[in-house]
C-alpha cells in the first residue's frame, strides 16, 4: 500500500442470498487517498448502497462478500473481528447516512448520542468534557450550540444533517462514508452543506467517499470518482477528467441528466432503467440503454482500459482496438 492510501479495494464481489442470489457488487477495485473526496455515482439499484455496506462492513446477514480485499488503513478490514471493527467504527471510519430523521434516535436529546458515542469508545473522558466537545462540534458545523439539549424532531432537516455530520465527526475518523447525505434536502441547504463539508475536509484532512447519483453534484465537490452500473465500476477518474472527457456513454448520460452548475445545457435523461441484478444481461451490461453500442457489445464483456496516466480508466468496447476492428455499429 502506498503511503498515500487510505482504503484499497480489490477484486469485490458482495451477494446476497435469496433465493435468488443475487450479486449486487462484481469485481469491484478502487482506492481511497488520505484527504480525498472520493464520489460514487450511479442510478439507484447499480450497487452503490451495497458497495458502502461491505466497506463499512454493515452488511445485512444475507449479504457476504463473495471475493475480493480491502485494505483499511493498513489492515485487513474485511478479516478483522467484530469487536475490532466496533473499535475502529467512529475512531477510524463514520457514517452519515441518507435519513438524518432515521438515525437519529428520536427520544435522546443530540447532544446525549453524540456524548454517548464518545464516551463508548473513549470512557476516559470526563463527562463535562464530552459535553464541552458535543458543543464545539455542533458549533463547528454552524448549528446554535444551545440545540444540544434538542430532540432531531425540534431540528430542521439540513440542522439534523449537519448533526449527523458532528457526530459522524466526533472521534476525528480517517474516514466518513457520506451516503447521499443530500438528497432529502432542498437545493440550497443541499449548495450549504456541501461547501460545508468540502471547508471541513480541507481543515481536519479526514477522507470522505461521497455517495449519490447526482453527477452535477459530484463534479462540484469530488476529487475523484467512480461511475457504477449493473454492480459494476464501468469508469473512474478524476474531477477534471470526468467534466472534460468522460468516456463511458453512462457517465455521459448521467452528466447531461442532470443540470450543469457550470454550464447552460438542456437536460437528456438515460432511456430505459437499470437491468435485474438477478440475471444481469450478458456482454456490456449497459448494451441495453447505450446509444453508441457495437455488435460486439451484446456478447462480449468489455475489459477495462487505462485512459491515461492519472488514472483514468474505463470499462467499455468503444476503447478496445480490437473491438472496433470486429464491431459496427447496429
Ligand atoms: Fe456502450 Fe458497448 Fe461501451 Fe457498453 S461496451 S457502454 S454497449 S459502447
Amino acid at each position: 500500500m502506498s503511503q498515500e492510501e487510505l482504503l484499497k479495494v480489490e477484486g469485490l464481489s458482495v451477494t446476497y442470498y435469496g433465493p435468488p442470489d443475487v450479486e449486487a457488487v462484481h469485481h469491484a477495485s478502487f482506492d481511497i487517498k488520505r484527504g480525498e473526496i472520493f464520489g460514487l455515482a450511479g442510478e439507484s439499484g447499480c450497487g452503490k448502497t451495497t458497495l458502502i455496506a461491505a466497506l463499512t462492513r454493515l452488511l445485512p446477514d444475507n449479504g457476504a462478500v463473495t471475493a475480493g480485499s480491502i485494505a483499511f488503513a493498513g489492515a485487513d478490514w474485511l478479516h478483522m473481528t467484530p469487536p475490532e471493527v466496533d473499535a475502529w467504527r467512529w475512531q477510524k471510519i463514520s457514517l452519515v447516512s441518507q435519513s438524518a430523521m432515521n438515525s437519529l434516535n428520536p427520544v435522546i436529546s443530540v447532544g446525549d448520542q453524540i456524548v454517548d458515542a464518545i464516551l463508548a469508545h473513549r470512557p476516559n473522558t470526563p463527562k463535562r468534557e464530552a459535553w464541552e466537545r458535543a458543543e464545539a462540534l455542533l458549533r463547528m458545523v454552524e448549528v446554535d450550540p444551545k440545540h444540544v439539549h434538542s430532540f432531531a424532531h425540534e431540528l430542521s432537516g439540513g440542522m439534523r444533517q449537519r448533526v449527523m455530520i458532528a457526530m459522524a465527526l466526533a472521534l476525528e475518523p480517517d474516514l466518513v462514508v457520506m451516503d447521499e447525505p443530500t438528497t432529502a434536502l432542498d437545493v440550497v441547504v443541499q449548495a450549504q452543506i456541501i461547501h460545508q463539508v468540502r471547508s471541513l475536509q480541507e481543515r481536519l484532512g479526514f477522507s470522505v467517499i461521497f455517495v449519490t447519483h447526482d453527477m452535477s453534484l459530484l463534479l462540484s465537490i469530488a476529487d475523484r470518482m467512480a461511475i457504477m452500473y449493473a454492480g459494476e465500476i464501468v469508469e473512474l477518474g478524476s474531477r477534471e477528467r470526468l467534466n472534460r472527457h468522460a468516456a463511458h456513454p453512462y457517465t455521459r448520460g448521467l452528466i447531461d441528466s442532470f443540470p450543469s452548475v457550470f454550464e447552460k445545457k438542456s437536460r437528456v435523461g438515460i432511456p430505459g432503467a437499470p437491468p435485474s441484478m438477478v440475471t444481469p444481461p450478458p456482454g456490456c451490461r449497459f448494451h441495453l440503454r447505450c446509444p453508441e453500442r457495437l455488435s460486439v457489445c451484446d456478447v462480449a464483456v468489455p475489459e477495462e482500459r487505462v485512459l491515461d496516466s492519472g488514472g483514468h480508466r474505463v470499462r467499455c468496447h468503444l476503447y478496445s482496438v480490437d473491438a472496433l476492428r470486429q464491431g459496427s455499429h447496429d
